[in-house]
């Protein structure tokens, strides 16, 4: 099924034997393959012609030369608490492959059975999560933000108990890598200082090659210091973006910096600062606005696992890291959102009251940031329409156009850039929730429409506007489970 070109490695099996169990997949019963990401497939070097060809593979029933499917073994910071039980328990990491443009994959198969890592879990992932991080893992990529990516995904006929009886389905999901922040906190708590070594200089001769070559007294502080920047940069892109992640556990946390495990995540209709995705979450210690300070308490978690091997100071040096890596990125995500070339000092004191023009009237954020992005070509009525009180929106956009007056770019220039920046579509929660009701009646058409509308998140598709309207009041709100 794969071409020449495609090398079959499996490098997380050099990690020392407590990183890892063997586990077989348990088979889900009559499989159907639901959605394939040919253009990815394309990319990792395997032909497409059949993917049904997949569907054994998918279901747990087959495996290929090659692959040797483990449940690797992590702990974790969840909620604040940390808990020494976690690991894979329910998805299986079967190999790794190298495309023929050199790039690694590991692929991951969700929802695989049960691990000796699943503690009460049965092991399986149902249709409805799996469409949702399908869907927004390739929305993710095609908005430029760091994530890990969706290959295929099967449903299944077995039956599966949440809050009710739902049905069962795998997705495989590849990254370069799926080591987590809590396999450093594993390593550091509970195998020793040298299994800790061990893993470090596994990720960063495998991940952060450029760093090989660098003393070794230095190496570990500045490995430390490009995941701290990975992680602020991230987050800043999720918040120029209006997405929540929702459950930001330190297992959540990928060491390369990719947007991982998807679970009750939402992009921001109505812009409420304080939002919080999880409906388990009820001190919103992952709400919208606390994800920046909350990632950089992962990134506590994970120095302080890595105490046993680093200096203190180069720890602390190396943390310090994360307020720079997010504010600049941050000032220039928003720049670019507001359409600002060039840099002036109080640009951040107009950002600052742009969310809270959006916080106190509850406005669209990706309708307001389109719309302004297209003021020269539509005027203002695209934002203007966003507020009920007209004049709220005049005062704004006055004090915008006098900040605006000082640039010098041309408005065609300022309109083509801000639309680059300026997502129209993005996967509103009713909008996952609309494809999901049709696969679980057993049409995947309107999924795959859907992701075809958000693989061009920044193009105008007339023909699509209506993915791009306000949510319906059913679909405003919506509360996601965080089963999964
Ligand atoms: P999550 O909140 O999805 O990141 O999962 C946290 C931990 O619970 C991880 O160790 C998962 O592998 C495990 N887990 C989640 N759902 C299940 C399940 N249905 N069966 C077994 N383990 C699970
Ligand atoms: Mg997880």
């Amino acid at each position: 099924m794969h071409q020449d070109s495609v090398r079959i490695e499996h490098r997380y099996l050099e990690l020392p034997d407590s990183f890892y169990t063997r586990v077989k997949p348990t088979p889900l019963r009559d499989g159907k393959l639901v959605c394939f990401n040919h253009e990815l497939a394309e990319i990792m070097g395997f032909h497409t012609e059949s993917p049904e060809d997949w569907t054994a593979v998918g279901e747990g029933r087959e495996l290929l030369e090659g692959m040797d499917p483990v449940a690797m073994k992590y702990t974790g910071h969840q909620f604040g608490v940390y808990n020494p039980e976690l690991g894979d328990g329910r998805g299986l990491l079967l190999w790794e492959t190298v495309g023929p443009d050199g790039q690694h994959w590991d692929w991951h198969l969700k929802g695989a059975g049960t691990t000796p890592y699943s503690r009460f879990g049965d092991g399986r992932a149902v249709l409805r999560s799996t469409v949702r991080e399908y869907l927004c893992s390739e929305a993710m990529q095609a908005l430029g933000i760091p994530t890990t990516r969706a290959l295929f995904m099967i449903s299944a006929r077995d039956p599966v108990q949440r809050e009710s009886i739902e049905t069962a389905a795998t997705l495989v999901r590849v990254a370069q890598t799926h080591i987590r922040f809590g396999h450093f906190e594993f390593a550091a708590y509970h195998e020793g200082e040298e299994a800790l070594r061990t893993l470090i200089d596994h990720t960063i001769a495998l991940h952060f090659p450029e760093l090989i070559p660098v003393p070794d007294d230095d190496r570990y502080r500045l490995w430390l210091e490009e995941v701290v920047a990975r992680t602020g940069r991230l987050i800043a892109q999720w918040q120029a973006v209006g997405f929540c992640h929702g459950v930001m556990n330190s297992d959540n946390m990928s060491i390369i910096g990719d947007t991982f495990d998807y679970g009750p995540y939402a992009f921001l209709d109505d812009f409420d600062a304080g939002h919080i995705c999880n409906h388990s979450d009820q001190g919103g210690r992952y709400a919208y606005n606390q994800q920046p300070q909350i990632g950089f308490i992962n990134c506590q978690y994970l120095a302080r696992a890595l105490a046993p091997v680093m200096d203190e100071d180069d720890l602390r040096r190396a943390l310090r890291r994360y307020e720079t890596a997010y504010n600049d990125s941050f000032l220039a995500n928003m720049r670019a959102k507001l359409g600002l070339a060039i840099a002036e000092h109080d640009d951040i004191e107009l950002i600052m009251e742009t969310f809270n023009l959006l916080h106190e009237f509850r406005v669209d954020f990706t309708r307001f940031f389109r719309g302004l992005s297209t003021l020269p070509s539509r005027g203002e009525a695209p934002v203007r329409d966003l507020f009920v009180d007209r004049s709220v929106a005049d005062a704004w956009l006055a004090r915008y156009q006098t900040r605006l007056s000082r640039e010098t770019r041309s408005d065609d220039e300022r309109e083509a850039a801000m639309c680059r920046v300026n997502p129209k579509y993005v996967l509103r929660n009713y909008l996952a929730q609309q494809v999901i009701q049709e696969a679980q009646n057993g049409d995947y058409e309107p999924m795959q429409k859907l992701l075809k509308v958000l693989k061009r998140p920044f193009d105008e598709q007339p023909e699509h506007e209506e993915y791009a309207a306000l949510p319906p009041d059913w679909g405003k709100h919506l509360n996601i489970s965080c089963s999964s």
